[in-house]
């Protein structure tokens, strides 16, 4: 028999994510009304460890919906990996009465979920990244606001970049993965896109094609390059003196994290957030919430953890032919 559930935690875990708060609230609201005790773990892992842990009510999340963020906090915990660690995790849980856990976060995250669902925590995980870079989904928190924020950011330098007739280097997030570079390079029409998964160090064709491009009258060109591959400004520098072209790097940052979600993220995290309860409810674990073919379904951690996510060959090709 399926083990009655009680008690539903919910932590955020790894990078924030703006939408982040709107999963939060949509899960102690949804576990509200489906006659659950809900409670709040604060900064992931690591506050699980310490028994970080909150009553929520329906006020508890009150006004949280349009705040970027997260109201739980997030923490990155190496002592969680520990086979020790997460016995103790597990063991905390019982001494709360804490029966399952959603947890808000990237693959890390889910790695946790996974073990913890192992010792008998129902765990459900909801993708919550910036960066794009979790396999199942074509959807995860943030990712809409942070491509949206980093759009608006570039347009602002190619204005200065045309004024002054330069090259711009825009370094974006992203970790590991270019989508966001990838997006951004549609988005803002760049003359080139650099992303970690097709980076071919071949600095000297980006140095011909900025030439080219100067001699064909455009009066700017901007290269949207992604965190994975990084050195910016280096680069910048190496270009300038090839080229003779005044460039300048700029490096957008942590500005991409913050914010007020988009409505696509609130809708989409709240909807994830409640799914995750209802998921609960209905006794399942080791669940990760996905969005694919135009649907929210939800996948086996461990199969959705042994997926591979590539960037997409035609938006890649596309961003090269439409210059
Ligand atoms: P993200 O969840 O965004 O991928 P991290 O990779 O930093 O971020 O993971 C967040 C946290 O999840 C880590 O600090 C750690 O506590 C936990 N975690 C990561 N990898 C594992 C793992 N292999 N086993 C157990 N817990 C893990």
């Amino acid at each position: 028999m399926a083990k009655e559930i009680k008690t539903i935690g919910v932590l955020t875990s790894g990078g924030d994510a703006p939408g982040m708060n709107a999963a939060i609230r949509a899960v102690v609201r949804q576990s509200l009304f489906r006659g659950k005790r809900v409670v709040g773990i604060k900064r992931g892992y690591a506050g699980l460890l310490n028994e970080e842990i909150i009553e929520m009510d329906a006020k508890s999340v009150s006004d949280t919906i349009s705040r970027g963020g997260t109201i739980l906090q997030t923490a990155r915990c190496m002592e969680f990996m520990t086979p020790e660690g997460t016995q103790k995790a597990a063991d905390v849980c019982l001494k709360h009465g804490i029966d399952a856990i959603v947890v808000i976060g990237g693959d890390g995250s889910f790695k946790g979920a996974q073990r913890l669902a192992g010792l008998g925590i129902n765990t459900i995980g909801i993708p919550g990244t910036i960066d794009l870079d979790i396999a199942c989904t074509d959807y995860t928190i943030g990712f809409d606001t942070a491509v949206n924020t980093a759009m608006e950011a570039i347009d602002k330098v190619r204005d200065t970049s045309t004024s002054h007739e330069r090259c711009s280097i825009i370094e974006v997030m992203g970790r590991g993965a270019g989508h966001i570079a990838l997006w951004c390079g549609l988005a803002n029409g760049a003359e080139e896109v650099l992303l970690p998964e097709k980076y071919d160090f071949d600095e000297q064709r980006l140095i011909d094609q900025v030439v080219e491009a100067r001699k064909s009258g455009k009066q700017h060109y901007i290269i949207i390059n992604a965190e994975g591959i990084g050195h910016s400004q280096s680069m910048a520098k190496r270009i300038e003196e090839a080229t003779g072209i005044e460039t300048r790097a700029t490096i957008l940052g942590h500005m991409q994290r913050g914010g007020s979600p988009t409505c696509k993220d609130r809708v989409y995290a709240t909807t994830m957030g409640a799914m995750a309860v209802d998921l609960i409810c209905e006794g399942k674990s080791n669940r990760l919430i996905a969005h694919s073919g135009g649907k929210f379904v939800d996948f086996d951690i461990d199969e959705a953890l042994a997926m591979e996510k590539g960037i997409d060959e035609y938006m890649y090709d596309i961003s090269r032919s439409l210059v």
